[in-house]
Formats: C-alpha cells, structure tokens, sequence
C-alpha cells in the first residue's frame, strides 16, 4: 500500500478482492468442518496451533514481510483484509497474533541480520509465537518506570526483574522485554532497551494469571538473572523507549482494536435475518454497523500513515480509545436489543456468546493501553495538553 489504503471496489483492486473471497471461503468451510467455532476476542483466546500453521501454509501470516525472510511480501492492505476476515469470523488467532501483528515489523525494522533470519520464517509460517514483556506490577500506565534490569558483560546479559499481564508467555517461542541498560529509574524514557528473550528459558519463570472466565492466557513473569547472549539486543542500546512506541502503533491501531466483538454482532444480525427484525433492532443494528465503518477507515488511515514510515501515535490512541468503548458498547446493545440471556452452558450459542462477551468486555478498555492513557496522548497530539 503506497498512496492510500482506502479500500475500492475498482478493478484495480481485484488482488485484495480475490483475497478476501479467498479467506472467506476458508473460513466458511473451516466452520462448517467443525475447526472452529466463531468467538468473540478469539485474537485474544483462541489459541491453536495448528490452526496458525494453516494459516501460514496458505500465505496469510508474514504477509508484508520479505520474501527474502519467508514472507510474501505483499501489501498492508492485504495483510488488512485476511486480518479483517479472521477477527470479522471469530477464528482462533491467538497463537500467532502477537507475532505476526507487532514482532514482524519490530524485528524487521530494528533486528539484526541474524535476528530476522532467526524468526521472521518461523513467524511468517505460524510456527513461531511472541509475547510482550512491558507491563510491570508498577509500571502499567507509566510505562516509562519499568524497573527490569540488563546488566552487559563479556559473555552477555543478565535480566533482573518481574513482568505481568504477559499474554501467552507459557506458549510462546520468545519474549521481547524492555529493560533498563543504562541509567537510574528516575531517568525514565532514557537508557532503556529492548531484547528478544527466547523461551522456555531456565532462569525465566512463567506464572500463570487466571483471568475472570478462569481462563488463564496471560502471565507474570519472573526473570531470575537470566543470562542471555549479547546477540539478544533488538535494535540499539537505548533506544528501546522509541521502538516500544513504534510497536504500540502496530499494536493500537489494528482491526482488533474494533471487531474483537464482531462475531457476535454477525450471529445477532443472521438470528435477525432468520426471526425477523423489530424497528429497534434495525436501528441497533444500522447504528452499529455505521461505527464499525468509520472506525475500519480510521483504521486503515493509521496503517497507511505506518507504511508511509511516519509515526501515527494519536492517530492509533485514537483508534484503540474508540474501538475499545465500540467493542463494549455492542456487547451492550445486542444483550439489550436482542433481549439475549448471557448463559455460558445455555443451548442457544447466541446465549453462549454473549455470556463469553460479557466476560470479555472489562479487559477491552485496559489491554494495549488504558483509555485515560489514550485520551492524554490524543490531548497532546491535538495540541491542548
Ligand atoms: C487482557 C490483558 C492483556 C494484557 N497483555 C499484556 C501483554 O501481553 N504484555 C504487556 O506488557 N502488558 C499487557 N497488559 C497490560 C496492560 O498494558 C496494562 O494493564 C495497562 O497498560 C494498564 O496498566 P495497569 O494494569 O498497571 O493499570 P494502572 O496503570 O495501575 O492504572 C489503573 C487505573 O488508573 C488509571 N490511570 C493511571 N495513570 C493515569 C493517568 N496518568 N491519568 C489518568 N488515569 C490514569 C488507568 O487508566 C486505570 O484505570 C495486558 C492487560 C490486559 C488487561
């Protein structure tokens, strides 16, 4: 995607067209084979490995990346669209998500050689899973008073220090960790850089949270002076505040930020097309999907301004503050509209999804940056804080 990534139906755009009818038939036949069944924030849960590895084999993981790295090399509007269908479709993507959404780019633009040859193959096939070492026991928000440690020595680093809410930590491949090289605590944004820490590690121990539907899919995360080689640095010394940045952007402003709940609105709108509408419902309904819209072209906006190579920090706080309060927001109007009984075991999956959605929704507003948090950055992207 060069000059725009607004979507068109002209016969220009018959690449990502031909995609999308693609992934959609995937996605159909998969359902109906009994893969999957669609779930609401399956991006966030819906871990299975094989499933990812499908996905890689096809060609829709590591779209953007190289093909020089093993990926396909094709543009951020396709890898939009395949990411639009799977959310759209409730697919388990959990897997491959983090990777595939921040650390290619990441690693991409700030590895070594050796770094991208290491993982970028495993992440464009679906076989190599990241997590996200930032958040601290007291340093959510405040990002910049992480007190996790690097020490270097002749033989490498020795990371010191406890991470939490570490998603899919006891699965995954590798962890990136931001960590304070240089320094003192109060020095804040300075002297902190940022490693790829290879897992299972044995000075790294990996403590499951359970979150409120007793699931447990993220961790906190306790590194015990574990050694790891120079080799493990990802980009510059010092630089790691401006490249977790770059990375929030990619992590911020992607289709997840709008549909994690869109599977659920999809089964209400096909109950209403089998049962029949009330004038409200419509109404729900067109409203919905009129938010859906402008917040999938904002979206898009973002991802063109990332590929431009700018830095579209409000753009993507934007993005997510809007996308989080929608997510919720739906899960509110289709349990009020549809007058559904939120039932966990209950028979009518319609009940079994807004009871899983419900259970969901706290976390929307949180996860990725808090809406507070989002709403300060838009402030001084706007100039009035
Ligand atoms: C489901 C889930 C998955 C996550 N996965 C990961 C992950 O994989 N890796 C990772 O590193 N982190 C992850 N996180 C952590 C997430 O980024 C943090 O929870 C988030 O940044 C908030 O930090 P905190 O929980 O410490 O809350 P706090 O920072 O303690 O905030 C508590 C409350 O105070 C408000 N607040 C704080 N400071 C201000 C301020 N200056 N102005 C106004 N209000 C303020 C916040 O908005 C919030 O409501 C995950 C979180 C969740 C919920």
């Amino acid at each position: 995607m060069t000059a725009t990534a607004t979507p068109s139906t002209s016969p220009e755009s018959s690449g990502p067209d031909a995609l999308r009818s693609d992934v959609r038939q995937f996605l159909t036949e998969s359902i109906e084979a009994g893969a999957f069944t669609p779930e609401t924030d399956s991006w966030m849960t819906g871990f299975d490995a094989a499933f990812s590895a499908r996905l890689g084999k096809r060609g829709w993981l590591g779209m953007t990346v190289p093909t020089e790295y093993g990926g396909r090399s094709r543009t951020p509007l396709e890898r939009f669209v395949v990411t639009e269908e799977l959310l759209a479709h409730g697919a388990p993507v959990a897997a491959h998500w983090i990777a595939d959404r921040q650390m290619a780019p990441s690693i991409l633009a700030n590895g070594t050689e050796e770094q991208k040859r290491r993982y970028l193959p495993g992440i464009a096939s679906g076989t190599t899973f990241f997590a996200i070492g930032m958040s601290e026991p007291d340093a959510g928000s405040d990002l910049a008073s992480v007190r996790a440690r690097a020490v270097h020595d002749s033989d490498g680093w020795t990371i010191t220090g406890t991470k939490v809410w570490t998603t899919g930590a006891h699965v995954a491949h590798a962890i990136v960790v931001l960590a304070r090289t240089d320094g003192e605590h109060g020095d804040r944004q300075k002297g902190l850089s940022q490693f790829v820490v290879d897992l299972p590690h044995p000075d790294i121990e990996v403590r499951p949270l359970r979150s409120i539907d007793g699931q447990a899919h993220f961790n906190e995360v306790v590194f015990h002076d574990a050694r790891v080689p120079s080799s493990a640095l990802l980009g510059a010394r010092g630089n790691g505040w401006s490249q977790v940045m770059g990375e929030l952007a990619y992590e911020r402003s992607g289709p997840e930020r709008y549909l994690s709940t869109m599977p659920l609105l999809r089964a209400w709108a096909a109950r209403l097309a089998e049962a029949g509408a009330t004038p409200d419902q419509r109404r729900t309904l067109g409203t919905l999907t009129a938010r859906a819209w402008a917040l999938r072209r904002m979206s898009l906006r973002v991802a063109s301004e990332l590929n431009a190579g700018r830095k579209p920090d409000f753009l993507a706080a934007m993005v997510k503050d809007l996308g989080s309060t929608f997510e919720a927001d739906l899960v509110e109007a289709v349990r009020s509209a549809g007058a559904l009984v939120a039932r966990r075991d209950g028979g009518d999956p319609l009940d079994r999804m807004i009871a899983q959605s419900i259970l969901h929704t706290p976390v929307f507003t949180l996860r990725g940056g808090t809406n507070e948090i989002l709403r300060g950055i838009v402030a001084r992207g706007l100039g009035v804080r």
